[in-house]
């Protein structure tokens, strides 16, 4: 277990490195500070990872992402929200499916196998979760994750 300050503050300092870029503004707006997490760190992590890349990959030119945490219901909540270039809504239901990509626009020039999101739905309902999207096109997206806490 690790309390969530430290959890998210060492993932977004992770992220960051990992993407070699500095022009991309990721902020953590942290609401609760000492929960503690029960998670596989490893595998949450890389679930994380995936929208957080999603959001950089389909992002604007300039990529504003905003993770916000906060407890409802019991539910530890967690919102990641970006300025890209959004789903359509016909093709939400599609997009935590294996292999899935969405066809339109000019997509097929970024690289991906679909997996990413499948993944990361399989690992958020192995811990007991639920993940849920948002998006309006050319506005952007925010994925919503819940996990119980104990
Ligand atoms: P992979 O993650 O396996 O490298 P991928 O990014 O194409 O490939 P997913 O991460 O599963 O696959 O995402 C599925 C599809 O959903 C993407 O191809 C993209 O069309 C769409 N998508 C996912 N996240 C976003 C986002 N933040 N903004 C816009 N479209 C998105
Ligand atoms: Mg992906």
């Amino acid at each position: 277990s690790v309390t969530d300050a430290v959890y998210f503050s060492e993932l977004i300092e992770d992220f960051k490195l990992s993407t070699q870029r500095t022009d991309i503004s990721l902020e953590l707006d942290l609401n609760n500070s000492e929960v503690m997490l029960r998670i596989d760190k490893f595998h949450f992590t890389t679930a994380l990872f995936n929208i957080l890349e999603n959001a950089v990959k389909y992002g604007s030119e300039n990529p504003s992402i905003t993770m916000k945490t906060f407890m409802k219901n019991g539910m530890y909540t967690v919102q990641i929200s970006d300025n890209g270039i959004g789903i359509p809504s016909h093709e939400l239901d599609s997009i935590f499916d294996k292999f899935y990509r969405v066809s339109e626009g000019n997509l097929h020039k970024v690289k991906g196998l679909g997996l990413g999101l499948y993944y990361t739905k399989q690992i958020i309902t192995a811990h007991y979760g639920t993940i849920l999207v948002e998006s309006e096109p050319h506005k952007g997206t925010t994925f919503t994750i819940k996990i119980p806490v104990t």
